[in-house]
């Protein structure tokens, strides 16, 4: 049964980056949209848990950074962006050294101190490994990361860290999956090169609040059952259909930024993704690691990274004003339905069955396809916005 109100000219699927910024360039246009999200909360993967008062990023570390003023400027005037600095720490065996390989790395690895004796080094052991090929080409990751850097940084903080990323040894991944290792001859281990980078003061879900600001939201509700109940805006829509089905009752146009092959009934089948998996925990400390994010690079530990979440938003004193600390270990982890896709697969199979969905797709006139899932294509957070930015809606 549908009694109805009045029409949205939107209905949108999911309130991650992709939805919530249409949302809000819409809504600033005068279109009045609803969005949807079958998670409980809003934000897509932004969003973040407050416990002990500190950001929590539920789905993953997430640092934004661009270099589009245009992005920059739109994400600031809904909220300001920190200083914060992307500059991971590995730990080997207990050693601890800086990324991305710089000469603070170099320092660290083998005692140097100037540019042209970090470059010696490297190209000696480059030498080495191209030798060693006996002048045919890399034929696996391994290989490849040898003449690429040497054995040093290939070793200590390449090789168990990649492995323990794909659950597959180096020797058995492509060559190329790594085409270029960037190394820095400077003391910068600032890891990204973008001209802006930074996490919203106040957290992400602010980002995603002043977005969706005025804008009629519902969570827990899943575009692919029949649970929609809008009973508080004096209009319910029950019955046995499945919203996808009758989603035209609601609004003139549909944006979707679900899963692809959901959206067609996984008709040629199910499209493959990589996930990770998070331990949270508390600790009673105010500082853990002293800094945000720390990679593990051996086999020694069987996580990939260590997060600290208080450091993308806590700064000097403020970390020590906050007693407990939160961090999260990360493990790279097989997909299994029901976890959260997080990465697509980049082969053969996954390639040709997404090009076969998004043909399909094309031919939905009034739907627009966008965002990480509904792509099949992983994106940052600022190429996302941009995109929307571009739309004409
Ligand atoms: C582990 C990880 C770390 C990352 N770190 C960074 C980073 O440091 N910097 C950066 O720039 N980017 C990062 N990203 C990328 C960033 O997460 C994406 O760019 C962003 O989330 C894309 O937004 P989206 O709206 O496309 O997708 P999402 O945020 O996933 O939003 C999609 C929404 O759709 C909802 N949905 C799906 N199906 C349905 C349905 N049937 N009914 C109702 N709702 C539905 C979902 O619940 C979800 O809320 C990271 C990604 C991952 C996986």
């Amino acid at each position: 049964m549908t009694m109805e109100i009045a029409k949205y000219d939107y209905l949108i699927v999911g309130s991650g980056l992709f939805g919530a910024t249409f949302a809000h360039l819409a809504t600033k246009q005068g279109k009045k949209c609803l969005v949807i999200d079958k998670r409980p909360h809003l934000g897509g993967n932004v969003y973040c848990e407050n416990i002990e008062g500190i950001n929590v990023h539920k789905y993953g570390a997430h640092i934004f950074h661009t270099n589009n003023k245009e992005v920059w400027d739109f994400v600031n005037s809904i909220v300001e962006i920190n200083r914060y600095t992307n500059s991971p720490v590995a730990n080997y065996k207990g050693k601890l050294y800086n990324l991305p390989f710089n000469m603070n790395t170099f320092r660290q690895m083998w005692g140097v101190r100037t540019p042209e004796e970090a470059k010696a080094k490297i190209e000696e052991q480059k030498a080495e490994a191209v030798k060693a090929l006996n002048g045919r080409e890399p034929q696996n990751l391994e290989e490849q990361a040898l003449t690429l850097v040497g054995k040093d940084i290939f070793y200590t903080l390449i090789k168990e860290y990649t492995e323990k990323q794909w659950g597959r040894k180096c020797t058995e991944l492509p060559a190329f999956i790594i085409k270029r290792l960037p190394i820095r001859f400077v003391f910068d281990n600032n890891y990204f090169n973008d001209r802006y980078q930074g996490i919203p003061i106040g957290g992400y879900n602010k980002l995603i609040n002043g977005l969706l600001d005025g804008v009629d939201c519902l969570t827990n509700c899943d575009f692919f059952k029949n649970d929609i109940d809008l009973s508080d805006n004096l209009r319910i829509i029950s019955g046995d259909l499945r919203l996808k089905d009758h989603w035209q009752d609601i609004a003139d146009k549909l944006v979707y930024t679900g899963a692809i092959d959901e959206f067609f009934d996984y008709r040629f089948g199910k499209l493959d993704w990589r996930t990770v998996s998070f331990n949270t925990r508390i600790e009673d400390t105010p500082n853990y690691q002293g800094n945000a994010v720390v990679n593990y690079t051996s086999h020694n530990e069987p996580y990939t990274r260590v997060i600290e979440h208080k450091h993308f938003e806590m700064f000097g004193q403020q970390v020590y004003d906050c007693s407990k600390t939160v961090v999260s270990e990360e493990y790279s982890t097989e997909y299994k339905s029901g976890m959260e896709p997080y990465y697509p697969v980049n082969d053969d199979r996954n390639s040709a069955l997404s090009d076969q969905y998004r043909t399909l797709a094309a031919q939905e006139a009034d739907v627009i396809f966008g965002g990480r899932l509904a792509e099949y294509k992983y994106y940052d957070m600022a190429p996302i916005i941009e995109q929307v930015l571009n739309i004409n809606i």
